[in-house]
Parts: structure tokens; sequence; C-alpha cells
């Protein structure tokens, strides 16, 4: 561990330092931000009334738009001279939202970072090869301080220029990879293609986060790659990546949330009531110390529960993946639907890839999903497809893909209870992740 004594402080002793440290907090935003200064007294709210982290729903909510409208930096609580750093969130609509750093905050970013790249299985004096974004994101400069921070000799490729990214691999033997977990598959593909064998590349740990992913993805970049891969998780406003993180060897139990430093809670999604540990909901952190812009229950709008694991090695909580945005659900003929839900289902079949785009479209009142996904290559070559591009006509020529096609759609309508047309496609047909986060919803209905 980076720091044991803080990740297994005793729960009532965390639960100490969270009280003390939100009532400074709720102090500091009441006399020095305006936005947040107004809000309390038109809700009626004193700060006297915060007495600890159980007073925590008493406060209102900060969310997205609010950031918006004070643009740039209606929220800071030190004067700009102090600032050290600002970055964007990569938000695509819209005014970019802001988020300031004092050399303090700096200090706590690269302190959860080294804490998280610890529990992925970095360890001092590992090469990390880092393929976020470098710039306005605060992806890449973010793990970079922290591989810093943590003793790491750190290779700042950013994104993109996967043949490269390759080389570098190749020649320097990183052992560490962080990127997107898409990302981590068009490299994995990569070396498939250039038949590089496992044992010219050094990778043991991926540490992959900016987006949702699932079961399937790990199996596949684990294979492709021969690493251990974890999730690592984070948001702009409230730090950037390392607000949370998977332990290397807990995986699929959840990633630890930094919580002496983001109190969080999850909500429902309509009413912003808390709700109990293990309920999915809408998450909601507090920032407890971050001094230039700290927030009080940013919602994030991300899906997932929390909870705590008796068996973990760490003491604070832990969140489930992300099951996606809730204001990327889509609603498609009343029934809600995440596009995570539809690759899990594709990921029990092997003779598919986990490389898949849904197409939504609008015909009258009556919304329409199709499903492009690939076949595997191992499946390709099965069904001696010898170059061909799946299309309506080859699919109905092979009575195996026809079949596979069937399964899928039936899978689909039991399990989530729409009808999706399933269109099976030949493999790297559909857009890789150059680096960036990947969208898998084509939505042609606006
Ligand atoms: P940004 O502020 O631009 O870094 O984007 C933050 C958003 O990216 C989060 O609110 C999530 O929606 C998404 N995100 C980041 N890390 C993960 C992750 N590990 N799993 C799922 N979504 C993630």
């Amino acid at each position: 561990m980076f720091n044991k004594t803080i990740e297994t402080l005793e729960l009532d002793k965390l639960r100490k330092l969270q009280s003390e440290r939100l009532l400074s907090v709720v102090n500091t935003v009441y006399n020095k931000v305006p936005f947040y200064k107004n809000l309390f007294d038109k809700k009626g709210i004193k700060v006297s009334d915060i007495k600890s982290i159980n007073d925590i729903h008493k406060l209102p909510f900060t969310k997205k738009e609010d950031l918006r409208d004070q643009y740039p930096f209606g929220f800071l609580t030190v004067p700009e001279s102090k600032l050290a750093r600002i970055h964007c969130s990569s938000g695509t609509t819209g005014k970019p939202t802001v988020v300031a750093y004092t050399e303090k905050d700096l200090q706590l970013f690269s302190e959860v970072v080294a804490r998280s790249l610890t529990a992925a299985g970095a360890k001092p004096g590992m090469k990390i090869h880092n393929a976020y974004g470098y710039g306005l994101f605060t992806g890449g400069i973010g793990i970079h301080y922290g591989a810093e921070k943590l003793g790491m000799t750190v290779i700042p490729v950013s994104g993109g220029m996967t043949e490269r990214q390759i080389n570098l691999l190749r020649d320097f033997k990183s052992e560490v990879l962080c990127c997107t977990p898409s990302y981590a598959l068009t490299i994995a593909h990569e070396l498939k293609k250039r038949n590089i064998p496992l044992s010219e590349i050094n990778l043991k740990y991926a540490v992959l986060g900016a987006e949702p992913w699932t079961e399937a993805i790990r199996t596949e970049v684990e294979k492709g790659l021969g690493v251990t891969a974890t999730n690592i998780f984070g948001l702009s406003e409230i730090i950037g990546p390392g607000v949370s993180q998977e332990a290397y060897n807990e995986k699929g139990t959840g990633s630890y949330i930094w919580e002496d430093h983001f109190f969080p809670e999850v909500v429902d999604k309509n009413t912003g009531e808390p709700l109990p540990y293990g309920e999915e909901g809408v998450l909601v952190f507090t920032t407890l110390t971050k001094e230039a812009m700290p927030f009080i229950r940013y919602w994030t709008n991300d899906i997932c529960s929390i909870n705590y694991d008796k068996q973990g090695s760490r003491t604070h909580i832990k969140m489930s993946p992300i099951k996606g945005r809730a204001d990327e659900m889509l609603i498609i003929r009343g029934v809600n639907l995440f596009h995570t839900q539809v690759e899990e289902l594709i990921n029990d079949f092997s003779e598919l890839a986990p490389n898949y785009q849904l197409i939504i479209t609008r015909k009258g009142s009556m919304d329409n999903v199709e499903v492009k996904v690939e076949v595997s290559e191992n499946y390709y070559k099965e069904q001696r497809l010898n170059g061909d591009l799946l299309n309506t006509e080859t699919i109905q020529n092979n009575e195996n893909l026809t079949v596979l096609t069937k399964k899928l759609e039936k899978k689909i309508k039991n399990n989530i209870g729409i009808t999706m047309r399933v269109k099976l496609q030949s493999c790297h047909q559909i857009p890789k992740s150059e680096g960036g986060k990947l969208s898998r919803i084509v939505d042609l209905r606006k």
C-alpha cells in the first residue's frame, strides 16, 4: 500500500476525519463562493446545521450546469494568482467545465494516483507507459505526476499512433500500461496483427479507465497483453483519475474510493434521496480536502452502487463498475437501457469479439436498435470466411452465422426485454479507440 495508515484506518476514525474535514469545507465554501452562500441561504441551510458527516444529506447538490453557469472561475475559493494548474473536463457539448488546482491540490492528486497505481500492482522502479491523453484532459498529466510520486519511470506517450506505442513497449519494456480499456484492446489487436509475441513486451499490469468497461473486455485485454487489468475511476470535477481504484488481487469486487478525500454517496436519480449500500443510483461526491475548487455533493451522473467489503485489504468503501451515465441511458420503447447491458450478453458468446455499436433509429414513433458486433478472429477463421466482409447475403449463406445472430437476438430479448436486430460484422469493421474515450452508441434519432 502507498499509504497504509490511511488506507486501513478504522471506520470510526475515518468518520471522525471526514466530519472534521466536511465542517471545514462547508465553512470555506459558504464564506468564499457566492454561489454556495446564495444556495445555502435560499434553502435555509446554516453552516452550524452541519455537525458531522452524517448531516451531509442536508446539503444541496452541485450539478454540471452550475459549473457551466459559473464559467470559468466562479467556484474558486482562492485568488487566481494562487492557482498552479487548470484543466478542463472532456465534455463534448457546450462550454467546457473548468477545474483548477493549487499546489496543495496537485499534491493531493499525486497522492491518490500513487495509492491507486500501487493498488493496481505498480511498484517504485517499474516503468509506466502512459497512453492517456496529455493536455487539458486530467488523465495524462494526472497519472504522470502520481507515477513519479510513487517512484516509477514515466513514458509520457499520450494516446494515438498505435504503431509507435508498440515499438516503445517493445523497446522500453514497460511493466505498467495506463490507457482507456478500448485503447488497450486496440493495442492488443495491433500486437496480434503484427505477429509480435507477448515475450517481446514486458507488460504486467494495465490500469484502465475513463470509460465504462466489462469483464469480457478485461479477459480480452489480459489475454491480448499478458497483464492483470484493473479499473481506475475518476472525474475532473473531483480531481481526475484516482478517485477510486480496483486492487489487482481483489479483481471483480469493486474499486476502493479514497474516502478520506472524496466522500461518496449513491442517491436516487429522480428524487436525490440517499440509497442504502448496495443499491444502484447516481454517484455523488463531496471533496473533503480540495483547496481551489471544493465541491459539495457533486452529481456525477454516473450509475453504480457502493458497499464495504469486509474481506478487503483496505477499509475504504468500494464502488461497483460504472454501468453508464444517467444522461446516456437510452429509453427504448419504455425500457431503460445502458449499452453495457448488451455488452455483457455479447461477452457470453466466444464466437463474438467485444467490439460493438448500438445504432438507434426511429420510424414513426417506434425506436429501433441495431446491434453491430464483430465476430471473433478465431470464429472468422473457423467458418472459413476467407477475407469476406459479412453482409446480409454472406450471413444468410452460412447457417452457423444465421444461428448465432438468432441466438444473440433471443438472448437480448429474454434478458433486456427489447427486440433488437443483430448484424454480425467481420473483424475490425467497427471503429476502434484511437486513444480517447470510445462511443458505443450512434443515436440517429436526433
Ligand atoms: P472527465 O472528467 O472528462 O475525466 O470524465 C469523467 C467521466 O468519465 C466520469 O464521470 C465517468 O462517466 C467516466 N469514467 C471515468 N473513469 C471511468 C471508469 N473507470 N469507468 C467508467 N466510467 C469512467
